[in-house]
């Protein structure tokens, strides 16, 4: 039934939303054998039988897998992603695959090469990026829960501008292999859903170690959702010490955002959570040091769509192999995708590697120390999730360093490899749209980010 209902959600509304790139011809069949299963008094755990719409970006045996772009158009792969086949495992059910920006590349979903997702609050406006997909599924009730990747806030902010919840990882909490690869330092697999119990229940399902992606964290987990349970009981922000930024630059701020923001640290307060102002000044360097480090791991990780081993191909009479590869990344690659290889390659080439690369490598390393000073004083770090409520489709695509600059609030958190939430703090009087507020919290602490969540919910 439930899943019978999401497809039905998805045939009445996806055509004005645009979530899904595929939605699967055999969920039914899934989800029946499911049931059979249950009848047979197979003890299956809480999230069997429930809908599941997955990220293009995560490999599937039985849809195509994307990453929202040309070159890898029908590509079916040979294995699931872990995060996939531990869903599976755990009886949830894949709706489909769902819309993003080519390659994970964009804060609006509009670099994807099949055309934009709308935010199903104003269909005018964009649903966050680069898993706009995800998150428009999710708050437009076509899937209850949602997996998402988040490489500099791709989880994060469409879960604020579509009063979502997002949940980036610990880097190394959630397996990678199977998700294809942006800037493998930075990306994590997290879950997307429209509460912090949901968030949980989810990361339960599909994090901890895994063999096959040799950065994944060998330790054992506490449950994430018994965690989000604590936080939705109790006094967990009694004494709770709530670091805010005196270095981020109140201005770029949308005058909604940060009344929404002030507006959820003094419910926090309220409930005798300590308010900390705490210093981390090279957090307003992040973008600048991101936006060196991705396109650079980003290039390297592209190579491999040589028109031999994956998806397109186009010939070229006559032409030798490097025109056909040359063809064919020219016509399989949008222009933020070859923006972006032209940048890292840039930084990476002789002579210039350690003005670029490496400087940005010194900053990350000084931002990783702010976030241990500042976790030394504080419990959680408390931020807006983004600048900005939902822009207007259109408005910044032809502008980069504009979307780019969207991310600054997020991108710390993977340049740190430390996890963040973003969970929803109310509508921007301004516009009445949707606003997150996010919280960061040290490597391995992401249970603490769903007792918090849950706490302020
Ligand atoms: N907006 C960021 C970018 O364009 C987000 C990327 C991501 O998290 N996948 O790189």
């Amino acid at each position: 039934e439930a899943t019978r209902a999401h497809l039905d959600r998805i045939a009445a509304v996806d055509g004005d939303i645009r979530a899904f790139l595929h939605v699967s011809d055999h969920a039914l069949e899934v989800a029946a054998d499911i049931d059979r299963r249950r009848g047979a008094g197979d003890r299956l755990g809480p999230v069997a039988g429930v809908p599941l719409a997955i990220k293009d970006v995560l490999v599937t045996t039985d849809m195509p897998s994307t990453s929202g772009s040309k070159i890898l158009e029908g590509y079916l792969s040979p294995v699931d992603a872990t995060v996939v086949a531990r869903s599976r495992a755990a009886g949830l059910v894949p709706l489909g695959k769902t819309n993003m920006d080519e390659f994970a590349m964009g804060s609006s979903t509009e670099h994807s090469a099949y055309g934009a997702t709308h935010n199903p609050w104003d269909l005018d406006r964009i649903p966050g990026g680069s898993g706009g997909g995800s998150a428009a599924a999710v708050a437009a009730f076509e899937a209850p829960l949602a997996l998402g990747s988040d490489t500099g806030g791709s989880i994060r902010q469409p879960a604020h501008v579509t009063g979502t919840v997002g949940l980036k990882p610990t880097y190394g909490g959630v397996s990678r292999y199977g998700a294809i690869a942006l800037a493998s330092s930075l990306d994590q697999v997290g879950p997307v859903t429209r509460t912090v119990l949901d968030a949980g229940l989810l990361h339960d399902v599909i994090g901890g170690h895994d063999p096959h992606d040799s950065t994944s964290l060998a330790e054992a987990w506490p449950s994430f959702a018994a965690a989000a349970r604590e936080g939705a009981r109790g006094d967990v922000l009694k004494g709770l010490k709530v670091g805010v930024i005196k270095e981020l630059p109140d201005s770029g701020f949308q005058a909604g955002v940060s009344a929404s923001f002030r507006g959820a640290l003094a419910a926090m307060e309220a409930h005798g959570a300590e308010l900390v102002e705490i210093s981390a000044p090279h957090f307003e360097y992040g973008v600048a040091a991101y936006y060196l480090i991705l396109p650079a791991e980003a290039s390297s990780n592209l190579a491999k769509f040589d028109s031999v081993r994956f998806g397109l191909r186009v010939d070229v009479p006559g032409g030798t192999v490097e025109d056909v590869m040359a063809a064919t990344r020219d016509a399989g690659f949008g222009d933020e995708v070859k923006r972006r290889i032209i940048l890292g390659t840039y930084a990476l080439s002789a002579g210039y590697y350690d003005a670029y690369y490496g400087s940005a490598q010194k900053v990350r390393t000084l931002i990783q120390r702010d976030f241990d000073t500042a976790f030394a004083q504080v419990d959680v770090i408390a931020t807006p999730s983004a600048p900005t409520t939902a822009f207007r489709l259109g408005e910044k695509i032809d502008d980069p360093l504009q979307m780019y600059l969207n991310d600054v609030t997020t991108i710390p958190a993977n340049l740190a490899g430390v996890p963040g939430i973003s969970i929803p703090s109310g509508l921007a009087e301004e516009d009445g749209l949707p606003v997150g507020i996010q919280f960061l919290a040290p490597a391995r602490e992401d249970a603490r980010l769903y007792r918090v969540g849950a706490a302020l919910e």
